[in-house]
């Protein structure tokens, strides 16, 4: 168990307020060290968060998920922690001759040593912890991967994230358990979409797709308007095929729950396999790529 404290000033209970007993709900926890570099501070304030989590409320109420704060918390971590890589390793270049969530099954991205090391000061083994979304807030989160110059170069890219969250389509059953849910917050003050930055990152976990929407089918960066998937202004979450599922897929995560008439939280069914994108749950609301790769 971690030693972190309420954060004092944050009303939790009011942010909750608006919460409709029995519908679908997600738990969401944050974690804000309280030893940040100073010239970091403003970038991930107090304000931010909050109002992060307030247009994610609203984009996900609008498909009929609502979000439950269940915590905001602060400490100390070891400064050597604020920076991390997203994965131990570069992942290999994908999509050469099957798509990329067919090509993270059989090479799922592992967490570095140092991003498992920050997440397990943070993020209590408690009940349910494995059902929850953890935002944690952290100076960098490095991620790399290959783009592709011709038919046989790839470049290694390395970007410094504003928000990351270490999905399964691409980590799969890699990531402790009671910690999967985590996304990293490390700047929301970059850009004019910044204000998306949460509900984008808890879309790639709670929809368990990457960067796509209606006939874009899935990259690493893809700027463009319209869904919530994009790094645009766009906050759908559209449904059947051609929305490519992603409202289906929302509403069989495995994050979400209702609460009964005792108030038993009654979760969506986990994962049957490992949480790849293709996981037995998503039967009929997952999309065949495999034509698109070329
Ligand atoms: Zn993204």
């Amino acid at each position: 168990m971690t030693d972190w404290r309420p954060l004092e000033g944050v009303d939790v209970d009011g942010i909750n307020a608006d919460l409709v007993h029995g519908e679908p709900t997600v738990d969401v926890a944050i974690y804000l060290p309280d030893n940040l570099d100073e010239r970091h501070k403003e970038k991930v304030t107090v304000d931010l968060l909050l109002k992060g989590l307030v247009d994610a409320k609203e984009i996900f109420g609008a498909v009929g998920v609502q979000i439950n704060l269940t915590s905001f918390t602060t400490g100390h971590l070891d400064p050597a922690l604020f920076e991390v890589r997203s994965t131990a390793g570069p992942d290999m270049p994908t999509g050469r001759f099957t798509n990329m969530y067919r090509n993270a099954e059989r090479h799922p991205s592992i967490l570095s040593r140092e991003a498992l090391a920050a997440f397990d000061a943070m993020i209590p083994d408690a009940p349910d912890a494995d059902r929850t979304l953890h935002i944690v807030v952290l100076e960098d989160v490095f991620m790399s991967f290959h783009e592709r110059l011709d038919f046989r170069t790839f470049q290694l890219k390395t970007i410094s994230t504003g928000g990351l969250s270490f999905p399964g389509y691409m980590y799969g059953a890699t990531i402790p358990r009671h910690m999967r849910g985590v996304i990293s917050i490390t700047d929301i003050t970059k850009g004019e979409t910044s204000w998306k930055t949460i509900a984008h990152e808890m879309g790639h976990k709670l929809l368990n797709v990457s960067h796509e929407y209606r006939s874009t089918s899935p990259a690493h960066e893809v700027r463009a308007e319209g869904g919530l998937m994009l790094y645009g202004q766009g906050t759908e979450i559209a449904s059947g095929p051609e929305g490519r599922y992603h409202r289906e897929r929302l509403h069989v995560s495995p994050y979400l729950y209702r609460l009964d008439e005792d108030g038993t939280k009654v979760w969506n069914p986990d994962y049957a396999e490992d949480g790849f994108y293709y996981d037995p749950i998503y039967e009929g609301i997952s999309v065949d790529l495999d034509a698109e790769a070329s």
